[in-house]
Order: structure tokens, then sequence, then C-alpha cells
């Protein structure tokens, strides 16, 4: 990575304004199902309290829409933050603003002051100039550590680092983009890519730009179904994109020439409805019924992929294989947690539905890295820059 990090610059005493992604989920009650995106940003935070740092924190949650909306407050945040790091937090309840400024002058090294969901204006996701000014105004020292949206081009992420001497990246950003560039820039091969999930267009960028760099690739999930009626097969009423018929025959003779090992299932489970009570069966690709629909992929697919996993030293994962959320048809998204857990392979995963699938099997400590971007991650496979990394300042400034 060409940019500067928060190790490259001194920050002892100076006003650091970290860019975290708290966008936690919230079950009915409005209490944090999973703090797991608070927690990744604390090395960073804690890194800048030891070295005696002022500590400015901001995130988004949800999709206010530029409205104040209190169920979408980080207060929330700041108290679970004020458990993690056993200190007091000063949460302001803006992010701009003469009150914001007042809290920041008031701090001594140490503090941590957090400011208010950013979505609360709307000019953070306008990029807004004069919005990224206050924001920057705040602080010495911008640090980048939300990962997550970093494929986005907003205020506090890209317009704030024209206005601030030293854009760095922190440790959440430094390890993901570590690992990413391990994985498909100097990868120690065989490299196998699995790319599960629903559709075939919402992944048509990953797949071509993989295309052009890994040794195989291996296909779950309801995009199977696309590539299959591609090459003749029968697929009842599975999940088909019909207008990505040619560009899956594409992508299938792409691969020939690539000479990438394309693997696609041998079997699959299918049901009799969309219904996690529905009537199912395994059957081959070969016999799936008219009036069924294939909802996941079947032991024989689990052996093969298994198989065509045993000898790769690098193993990137986005997306289930199945319709993981109803039990009937996780089995194979379950099944390929075991596979990549278990491998001795450099192992990443990506995305929310596979990062969930990996925590829900108790696996996630078995898996060498597990990115904290869903959207992110997947720009970084399509070979995309993102612009939250490249409005860093360059290492050499
Ligand atoms: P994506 O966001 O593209 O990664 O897609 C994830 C979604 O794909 C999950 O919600 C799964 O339920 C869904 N999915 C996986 N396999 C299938 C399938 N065979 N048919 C329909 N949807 C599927």
């Amino acid at each position: 990575m060409n940019k500067l990090t928060i190790k490259d610059v001194n920050i002892k005493g100076k006003r650091i304004f970290i860019s975290g992604d708290f966008n936690v989920p919230l079950d009915k009650e409005n209490h944090i199902a999973d703090d797991s995106r608070i927690r990744a940003v604390l090395p960073t935070i804690n890194y800048c309290l030891d070295e005696g740092a002022k500590v400015i924190l901001a995130s988004h949650m949800g999709r206010p829409k530029g409205e104040y909306k209190p169920e979408l407050s980080l207060g929330i945040v700041g108290r679970r933050l004020e458990r993690l790091l056993h200190k007091k937090i000063a949460f302001v309840n803006d992010c701009i603003g003469d009150r914001v400024k007042q809290a920041v002058d008031a701090m001594r090294c140490g503090d941590v002051v957090l400011l208010e969901n950013l979505r609360f204006h709307k000019e953070e996701t306008e990029n807004d100039d004069n919005f990224s000014k206050q924001l920057a105004g705040l602080a010495d020292i911008y640090v980048n550590d939300a990962f997550a949206t970093a494929h986005r081009c907003h205020a506090s992420n890209v317009g704030i680092t024209k206005h601030i001497h030293y854009s760095v990246a922190g440790f959440l950003m430094i390890n993901e983009i570590k690992y990413f560039e391990r994985a498909m820039e100097s990868p120690v091969r065989p490299l196998a890519a699995i790319l599960g999930g629903a559709k075939v267009s919402s992944k048509i960028g990953v797949i071509e730009n993989l295309l052009t760099r890994v040794d195989k690739v291996i296909i779950g999930g309801g995009m199977t179904f696309t590539f299959l009626k591609a090459l003749g097969y029968e697929v009842g009423k599975s999940l088909v994109e019909d207008d990505m018929l040619e560009t899956a025959s594409r992508i299938i003779t792409l691969a020939k020439e690539n000479k990438v090992k394309f693997y696609l299932p041998v079997d699959c489970v299918v049901a009799d409805k969309f219904d996690a009570r529905a009537e199912t069966k395994k059957v081959p690709i070969q016999e799936i019924p008219k009036e069924w629909i294939a909802l996941d992929i079947g032991p024989a697919s689990i052996t093969l992929f298994a198989q065509a996993l045993e000898n790769a030293k690098t193993i990137i994962w986005n997306g289930p294989m199945g319709v993981f959320e109803m039990d009937a048809f996780s089995r194979g998204t379950m099944a390929m947690v075991n596979i990549v857990s278990s491998s001795y392979a450099l192992t990443i995963v990506g995305g929310g539905d596979t990062d969930v699938a990996v925590h829900r099997a108790g696996e996630s400590y078995k898996i060498s890295y597990i990115s904290t971007g869903g959207g992110a991650f997947l720009q970084l496979l399509e070979g995309k820059a993102l612009p939250g990394l490249t409005a860093l300042t360059d290492k050499g400034k």
C-alpha cells in the first residue's frame, strides 16, 4: 500500500479525526445485536489513546437520508464504546457546528469525543465541500478506518482529506488492504475464488476480473442456475436471469481461454416452493424437476468443491451457496464454511452473508481474515480503486 498509515505520523497531543464504521445491526428493541464493527476500530482508537492523542470519532448509521432520526443516533454506540474502552466518552449530538467545536476545544490528551451520525446531514453523502471543511476543521490528522464505506465518495472519507494535511490509514484499513493484496496481488498459488449469492448480474465485474487472476473459480448459490440454463439444462423454477444467459456463456468460454478451472455444482437441493417447510429432495443437476426450485448445492457438489479446494494455497470467498437463511437450505453454505475453515490455505472471506455464515458455524477464528466490507470488498475484487483509500496521503509526501 502506497498510502501513509497511522504509524507514519506523529499523533502525540494532536486532534485525530477517526472515521469508523459503527453502523452496527440493531435488534427490534433497538439494542446492538452485534458490536464487531465497533470492536474492529478499537486497535486504532487504543493506539491513539496510548500515544496521548485527542480522539474524535465519526461514523454513519443506517440511511437517515439527511434527517435527524432518533433511532439512528450514535448515542448507543457511545455507551458501548465506553464499556469497551473503560473510559468516559463525550457524545455530541451533532457532527458540525458550535457545540461540536466547544467539545473539541475542551478536549485534553487521552479524551474521546464521539460525533453524531454523519448522515443526519445530507451533505455527507453529497461529499459537500463546505461540510467536509467543517469536519476537517475539527482535527489535525485524519485517519480512515472505515473500510466498509471506502467504496463511497462521501465528505467524511473523501472531501475531508482535501482540507487536512495528513490523511492516513488506520489499523483496520491497513489489515483489509494487506490481506487483499496478499491474496490478489502476490498470491501463493493455486488461488481459488468461491462465489455465491443470488445473481450473476451483481457479480459480473467480479467474475470477469477474477478470471484474469485466479486459478480456479467455484460457483454456488442462485447464480448457478443462469450458468446451467446457459449450458442447456432444465432448471425448473430456480432463479435465472434470462438477460444474463449470453454473459454466462461468455464467462464459461473466457474461463476456458484463460485456463481457469471453472466449477459449477453437480447436484442441488430442490424444493416444491420457496418456503422453509417446503417438500425437498436432492437431485443431480440433470434432473431438476420442471416445477421445483433449486435452493442449495447438494452433497456431491460439496465433495467436488472440497476436492477442488484441496490443493489451494489461497482461497477467497464471497456469497452463500444457497438460501442459508432457511435451515433446510443452509447445508451447502455450512459445509463450505467447514471446507474453507479447515483448509491450510490463506483464507479470506468477505461480504455480509458469508460473514454471518462463518460466525453462525462458530468457525470464524479458523479463517485467516474476515473482511468487514461487503460493497468495498466486492469493489476490490472487481479490480477497482476505492475512493476512500485513493484519497489518503501518498507515502513520501
Ligand atoms: P448476494 O447478496 O448476491 O451475495 O446474495 C445473497 C443471497 O443469495 C442470500 O440472501 C441467499 O438467500 C440468496 N441465494 C443463495 N442461493 C440462492 C438460490 N439458489 N436461489 C435463490 N436465492 C439464493
